[in-house]
């Protein structure tokens, strides 16, 4: 049920006080801060379109559905409160049914500049799960059954995410005191090394360590999802090996393609398929750009899903696009270190960079304009159910316990 969501008007954080129990920050519009675009097709296929979100599960492996400030200049402001507004309202325009909701990562900077304590993302967790249990629209996912419930009530199964394992610190039992929280996929790390492995921007990868092969194992018997989008090469091989399940590589795009440590070489895309894994393609502001799309679009992040799709097949490709309701551009302005923006896109060629990704902008845009240039490019039903979300159904069914 991708259409017709069960959306009841509640904001995040209606329970409070605005003002007085919390510092309230200006948010954007959700959609519309900048001219929407939505892939134009014939009056047929715009029937097509609304057909499959109505009988296809579509999970996004990756984004961040909540509002940054208007005035950018507020985030470390905002981000120190550790209280991140969720946008149900957009939420419940776009055609998701799942969705991995990945926090404060690399900017849950509450009490520290370079963020990832422990404390902090227990705080961003415990806040954004009491807020949605105040509200009835959105479904905080334990099992794969949510996600089909979600489809078929008309509502959305969010998945709670941490991108790097670094609050781990040497502590392997952190895995299930996360996984209790409601955790259900974790990065192995952030673009930095911890103690766990190599991040990729690392010049010296050394692989997994000790504790991080204790940790993949702990993931396995747990059942919590594994991801490597921001680990090094070696390192991200070392857990593909070692780990019993399949993994993720929820936001990526091809290196091949594009010269950026954020984006994949063949082998490792290629080992994560052999292994039954799910590739999911990125769309965050200068990331998957291609020598064809010098100015970062849809068509640029499109080329990397087809060329991923044809390098490891249709069965191992899905959709994390990374995106948030505000400018993101802006935040990467401004958490430059934190994000190691500078530090992974040496880019093939020189890049015009854009104010936003047209098309790809916010969770719903990007959602409706990913079916849209499905169907444009005349993929069958069947595939485009599979990189929806039924590549990504398969994986949790193995993974998650
Ligand atoms: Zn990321």
């Amino acid at each position: 049920m991708g259409l017709n969501k069960k959306y009841d008007g509640y904001k995040a954080y209606d329970y409070l006080e605005k003002g007085k129990d919390y510092v309230e920050f200006k948010t954007p519009k959700g959609i519309g801060r900048v001219e929407e675009y939505y892939v134009p097709l014939s009056a047929e296929e715009e029937k097509r379109v609304l057909d499959l979100a109505e009988k296809c599960i579509f999970i996004s492996l990756h984004d961040h559905p909540v509002f940054f400030p208007e005035d950018m200049s507020r985030v470390f402001e905002y981000n120190r409160e550790g209280r991140q507004l969720a946008d149900y309202e957009s939420l419940s325009k776009s055609y998701l049914d799942g969705i991995f909701d990945n926090l404060m990562d690399g900017t849950c900077t509450i009490s520290s500049k370079n963020g990832w304590k422990w404390n902090d993302v227990l705080q961003d967790l415990g806040l954004r799960l009491c807020d949605l249990a105040h509200q009835d629209f959105i479904i905080r996912c334990e099992k794969v059954e949510d996600i089909r419930r979600a489809h078929r009530e008309g509502k959305l199964a969010l998945i709670p995410t941490i991108e790097g394992g670094a609050m781990l610190e040497n502590e392997v039992d952190r895995v299930e005191i996360l996984y209790g929280f409601g955790v259900r996929l974790m990065g192995i790390t952030y673009s930095e090394s911890n103690s766990l492995g190599s991040g990729l921007k690392e010049k010296n990868d050394g692989g997994l360590t000790a504790l991080g092969y204790k940790v993949v194992e702990r993931m396995n018997k747990v059942g919590m999802a594994i991801d490597c989008s921001h680990v090094g090469d070696k390192t991200t091989m070392d857990v593909i090996e070692a780990s019993t399940k399949p993994i993720f590589l929820s936001h990526c795009g091809a290196r091949a393609l594009w010269e950026s440590n954020r984006l994949k070489p063949d082998e490792v895309l290629k080992a994560c398929a052999a292994k039954g894994g799910v590739i999911g393609i990125e769309a965050a502001p200068h990331t998957t750009l291609t020598a064809n799309n010098l100015a970062h679009n849809i068509d640029s992040f499109m080329e990397h899903f087809e060329y991923i799709k044809d390098l490891v097949g249709i069965d191992h490709v899905a959709f994390g696009p990374d995106t948030l309701y505000g400018d993101h551009v802006g935040l990467h302005h401004a958490f430059t270190a934190n994000l190691s923006i500078d530090k992974v896109n040496k880019g093939t060629l020189p890049y015009d960079e854009v104010e936003y990704v047209k098309g790809l902008e916010n969770p719903t845009e990007a959602s409706i304009n990913i079916l849209r240039w499905l169907v444009k490019h005349n993929y069958s039903d069947e595939d485009i159910k599979k990189v929806l979300g039924e590549n990504i159904l398969r994986v949790l069914e193995e993974v998650w316990v």
